[in-house]
């Protein structure tokens, strides 16, 4: 029994040497190696051509503002929106663009739908939030529009202005500011819904800007009797 242990452990060895030879050339070499090798083996998969292109980009990192685990305190008018409004911080968010509807009443439903129908958006309202005017939801009321809710550029700015609408959170007040005043109610709903965004993302007053001031179409957006100077001063009240 014992001489047959000796062509038996000598078969093992002549195994083991073939796999430690060609187990070892047949695996991929290690990354830092392939450049020495003079000519690289055809078909081999580390050296076959990538068949994709080259993957796009990635977005933009999120904004620098606050940690997601330190969200401001809503106010009492927003805690009907909590849990549309609180989003992780997917997109970098860098200005807010104030507009106004531009007719006497409204709501996110009507304008998503014209957003849809007639300027053929395929997300929808172009707006980021609505602030009602009591003609079509309550006075002051904030509705959350789905582009907010998925994170998703806006579609407010002019299709020229490619920062405003990629970084900017477009707010429509439903009215017509060039008419008539803004009512305190709509103004303390859009007040308290601009000075959370501004906390949580760290957007500073000078960064609030009317929809005429942006880059694209001039138009008289959000009317001359919006209150932007009061609405700044509120804001930057509130980030002390
Ligand atoms: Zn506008």
């Amino acid at each position: 029994m014992k001489r047959r242990a000796v062509p038996f452990r000598f078969a093992i060895a002549i195994i083991a040497f073939y796999f430690l030879v060609y187990g070892l050339a047949l695996s991929p070499p290690p990354a830092g190696l392939r450049p020495r090798l003079r000519r690289p083996p055809q078909g081999h998969p580390g050296f076959r051509a990538d068949p994709h292109p080259e993957p796009e980009p990635l977005p933009p990192e999120p904004s620098p503002g606050i940690p997601y685990s330190q969200i401001p305190a809503l106010p009492a008018s927003l805690q009907g929106v909590l849990g549309q409004l609180v989003r992780p911080e997917t997109r970098e968010w860098r200005s807010i663009v104030v507009h106004h509807s531009g007719g006497a009443s409204g709501n996110a439903a009507e304008f998503d739908r014209m957003h849809r129908e007639v300027n053929g958006w395929e997300h929808g309202l172009g707006y980021h939030f609505v602030v009602g005017n009591g003609a079509g939801s309550p006075a002051g009321f904030v509705e959350v529009g789905g582009r907010w809710i998925a994170q998703l550029h806006g579609a407010h700015a002019g299709a020229k202005a490619t920062e405003y609408n990629q970084h900017g959170i477009g707010i429509c007040v439903v009215g017509n500011y060039e008419e008539v005043e803004v009512h305190e109610t709509v103004y303390s709903g859009l007040r308290d819904l601009v000075a959370w965004l501004a906390k949580r993302y760290s957007i500073s007053p000078a960064r609030i800007l009317p929809h005429s001031e942006v880059r694209g179409e001039p138009t008289d957006c959000p009317g001359k009797n919006f209150p932007l100077d009061r609405l700044r001063d509120d804001v930057g009240e509130a980030l002390k």
